[in-house]
């Protein structure tokens, strides 16, 4: 079974902030094999698609939150 957007999937970057600039992108659309994009972008453009959903650890998501403390400090 040949699976051409594994290759596209894997080197998409995610928790990166959507080109909506909204939210982080945690999904992908295995349709379009475009940029990972947030769930305002999956409702409003994606409905009906074949989409993933990137899930990490707990330990990640801790991570990301301490990230968004620090550039908040910078602001
Ligand atoms: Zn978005
Ligand atoms: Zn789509």
């Amino acid at each position: 079974m040949d699976l051409p957007w594994v290759e596209s999937l894997i080197q998409a970057k995610f928790y990166v902030t959507c080109q909506c600039g909204w939210k982080d992108s945690t999904y992908y659309c295995i349709q379009y094999l475009d940029l990972p994009f947030c769930e305002v972008c999956k409702t409003n453009k994606h409905s009906g698609h074949n989409v993933l959903q990137v899930c990490l650890s707990s330990e990640a998501e801790e991570e990301s939150k301490e990230t968004e403390k620090e550039s908040q400090s910078e602001l």
